[in-house]
């Protein structure tokens, strides 16, 4: 596996464990036959570990939780959606100077467009973090129509005043009508299966849910809103498509999506037989 004149790319993340933009990105580069590697760093100084980027020469890196909105910082130049979401998941080095991009809300926005039209509907986004952000962004560039739906009302009407949106107290939700709810919290991501953002008894109201956590594959979530008869989309496609933007922005190549999809399906799939 390690010979020289491989490229590098890599992760950032703290923790990086239970990553599996690993398994993604070596699967699209051995089907692409690009000589890669892609290292996860679980990193303990991030102002140090961008250092490194240009000091070893890595041509690209990922950024993940808790980084993405610290990285803004130590970069050179940032892509303008980057800017305007304030994070950034994905690091382009182009001879020494580095450009940070969001991959996030293009992820969010493809695979969104597989399930529902966006544009001219109403999509209502709990959570008011990082991918509530991005998920916003891809929302409105699409020309769809997104309500802010927080825990914490003064951080959700903040967040809805910057992007020029309505927003609603999460308790309130009863009240809304939107075609589709996008959960952006991270409310019953594994290891906390049990928990759900939402009361089964509302999610009736609503054809569509997303859930843009793809550990477990069905959230709580998702499993009552199928039994309410809403048709439901993971966070999988959303996880592949922002990989994909990646490796196209580092290699100018288009990556395999079908089979990035079915190694992370098949690994996930895996995990809930265990
Ligand atoms: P974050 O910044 O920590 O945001 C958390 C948001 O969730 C906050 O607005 C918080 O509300 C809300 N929240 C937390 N616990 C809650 C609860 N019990 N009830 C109601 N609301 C609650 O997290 P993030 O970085 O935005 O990431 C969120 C999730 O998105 C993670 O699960 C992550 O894995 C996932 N994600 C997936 C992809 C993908 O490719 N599929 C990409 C990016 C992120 P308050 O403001 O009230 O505290």
């Amino acid at each position: 596996m390690f010979e020289g004149g491989q490229r590098i790319f890599a992760l950032f993340g703290n923790p990086v464990g239970h990553s599996l933009s690993p398994l993604m990105h070596h699967t699209a580069y051995g089907e692409m036959r690009i000589n890669a590697l892609y290292v996860p760093f679980c990193v303990p100084n991030l102002e140090d570990a961008v250092r490194g980027i240009r000091g070893m020469g890595i041509g690209g890196v990922s950024v993940t939780i808790p980084f993405k909105s610290e990285v803004l910082r130590y970069l050179d130049e940032l892509e303008e959606s980057a800017s305007r979401i304030g994070a950034v998941n994905t690091i382009v080095n182009e001879e020494g100077r580095l450009y940070g991009h969001n991959t996030d809300w293009i992820g969010f926005g493809r695979d969104l467009k597989e399930f529902l039209p966006i544009q001219g509907n109403t999509f209502g986004v709990l959570g008011a973090g990082g991918a509530a952000r991005a998920v916003l962004f891809g929302v409105l560039s699409e020309g769809g129509n997104p309500v802010v739906l927080n825990r914490t009302a003064a951080k959700g009407e903040a967040l809805a005043k910057e992007f020029g949106c309505s927003f609603l107290p999460l308790s309130e939700i009863r009240l809304l009508k939107a075609d589709c709810i996008v959960n952006t919290t991270s409310v019953g991501m594994a290891p906390q299966m049990a928990t759900s953002p939402l009361e089964a008894k509302v999610l009736g109201n609503f054809p569509h849910i997303v859930d843009i956590i793809y550990n477990p594959l069905e959230t709580k979530l998702l499993k009552e809103a199928r039994k309410a008869g809403c048709r439901t989309r993971s966070g999988l496609g959303m996880f592949i498509q922002q990989g994909a933007e990646q490796i196209r922005l580092w290699t100018g190549m288009e990556p395999p999506v079908e089979s990035m999809k079915r190694a992370v399906r098949e690994k996930l799939e895996g995990y809930e037989k265990n």
